[in-house]
């Protein structure tokens, strides 16, 4: 049995074709996070994939905001499903139960930390060896602390002690827990890049929560047992227990990905004895890109019973979707639809993320050619449409018919890394602000109208008239330890210096001691000019 979890950042992550990448993943049961999808946005083609029953979690408050989902294989249909922590979102048969002691919450607080559509649980039986048993799969996301809203550290912490209580006691009924997903904490100094830039990295309460949560192999060997408060493992340090450099999650808004300047707060966890017994490896996927986020695999030894129908949540049974039968014809239409328009972002600026990036492409460029290596004629041909498509976004397709190699060179020469997305917190003089990086938004629209050019070409020879007639952005500067072009961003942040603009070093964010990461490089655009 294998399982994966992946904080995809927005579902269109799998516009290139839902089946084809969770196929690709390889997994009975496929973990995501942060779909944004609610109920308002569901459509089909997430909703129903063939192969697989589906299960989702929606936020009540914003639309397009957090959510979850978890697809399994038909071979791996649980035998129970049902949204949320606290039982208070289940008014239907087939539900997991087991729900725990709430008399730490008041009836509003169990609601509010339901409301977010943050957690599906879908219970199935496994064979271990011979006999039959039951493992619980708790899929999250947990709540991100925004330093700027101080009533979140607490719904956090809410969160993963209604969490501990709803695992602990499924596990003292009899069933083995999993829990994974984005935690939203690195746990300890390995698994985050620069521990030593945070504050009091120990002292936080995400960190102590994770420490009474899970068992510390390192404490239970030399000490005697009952110090060992957790029941829980975290599966990926169990195997891997001094790998360094080890990060599921970076910053795109700094282009970290590119130093591996990360953070580990990606996890399947497990109880002990499972985790011991039952896991026989577990991983990270760095090399997978599209998110944020990369996906984390664990594979077990026992093997899945399904249950011969889905469980009541299932979204086949949705009504909108209800009695539908899975038809070749729906891979042969949706390549046809438009993709959706950029969903509304999240809820507070740092979780704010530009979905479209050249990342996004790579990845959907590789899982196509690696689908379509192990694939047959009839997704062959949807897919070969598609990847026409990307290529056309990615590069000019008709450069010596348009007369865009200009365009392709001052592509080129730009320098922006190829993640840079419009927002970024801080600056290397300590300002911390949020901007926009007209560089970025200026490529990605050549690129965009490079794509949407008349193949005849008229279009593509007035944008380089245009370009020359037009005043462009100043002339950068070089930043003063790697001697290269910077680029101009724009205070976006309400205050006395919103709108101003300001150079940065052009280079990805990394630790302070990578000389090949960004340097600290910061000059302002004079104003008047
Ligand atoms: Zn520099």
């Amino acid at each position: 049995m294998k399982i994966t979890t992946w904080n995809i950042n927005g579902i269109r992550t799998f516009r290139c074709g839902i089946k084809k990448t969770l196929d690709a993943l390889g997994a009975d049961i496929i973990c995501v996070q942060e779909t944004k999808v609610t109920r308002d946005l569901l459509d089909e083609r997430s909703a129903i994939v063939d192969g697989y029953n589906s299960y989702f979690s929606f936020s009540r408050g914003r639309s397009g905001y957090s959510g979850v989902a978890t697809y399994c294989k038909d071979s791996a249909t649980p035998f129970a499903a049902e949204e949320g922590l606290t039982g208070l979102l289940t008014n239907h048969e087939g539900a997991v139960g087991c729900y725990g002691n709430h008399s730490a919450f008041t009836d509003e607080e169990l609601q509010l930390l339901d409301n977010e559509g943050r957690a599906i649980i879908t219970q199935h039986k496994v064979k271990c060896s011979d006999s039959i048993q039951t493992v619980t799969v708790i899929n999250v996301y947990c709540p991100r602390a925004d330093p700027e809203k101080p009533e979140r550290k607490q719904f956090k912490l809410q969160f993963y002690k209604l969490l501990q209580s709803r695992a602990e006691t499924l596990l003292k009924k009899g069933s083995h827990v999993i829990v994974l997903g984005d935690v939203n904490t690195s746990h300890r100094p390995i698994d985050h890049c620069d521990p030593s830039e945070i504050d009091d990295f120990e002292d936080n309460p995400g960190r102590k929560w994770l420490n009474s949560f899970l068992r510390d192999e390192k404490v239970s060997e030399s000490t005697p047992e009952f110090l060992q408060d957790g029941q829980f493992v975290d599966t990926f340090r169990f195997f891997h227990p001094t790998r360094t450099g080890a990060f599921t999650c970076w910053s795109t808004l700094t282009g970290a990905r590119q130093t591996n300047y990360g953070t580990r707060i990606d996890y399947i966890f497990a109880n002990d004895q499972l985790a011991k017994e039952q896991f026989a490896e577990v991983d990270i996927m760095p090399e997978v890109e599209g998110s944020d986020h990369c996906p984390v695999w664990g594979a077990l030894r026992c093997s899945l019973l399904p249950s011969s129908k889905p469980p009541p949540l299932s979204t086949c049974y949705l009504p909108e979707f209800a009695g539908k039968q899975q038809k070749l014809s729906r891979f042969l239409v949706k390549v046809e639809q438009k993709p959706r328009d950029p969903l509304p972002g999240s809820q507070d600026e740092g979780e704010r993320r530009e979905n479209i990036n050249t990342l996004d492409t790579k990845r959907i460029l590789n899982i196509d050619s690696a689908v379509q290596k192990s694939k047959k004629a009839k997704t062959v041909k949807t897919s070969s449409k598609q990847q026409g498509n990307l290529l056309a976004f990615f590069k000019p397709k008709n450069e010596k018919h348009l007369g865009l190699s200009e365009v392709g060179a001052q592509q080129k020469s730009s320098k922006a890394p190829p993640n840079q997305d419009g927002l970024l917190k801080q600056d290397g003089s300590g300002l911390v602000q949020e901007v926009s990086s007209q560089i970025h938004s200026s490529t990605q629209d050549e690129q965009q109208r490079t794509q949407t050019s008349n193949p005849h070409g008229s279009k593509g020879a007035s944008l380089v008239f245009w370009k020359s007639v037009l005043h462009g952005p100043p002339p950068p500067p070089a930043c003063k330890v790697h001697g290269e072009p910077c680029v101009l961003r724009t205070v976006k942040k309400e205050g006395p210096n919103m709108g101003r603009q300001f150079f940065v070093c052009a280079r990805p964010q990394g630790h302070s001691t990578n000389k090949e990461a960004r340097c600290n490089f910061f000059a302002w655009v004079d104003r008047g000019k």
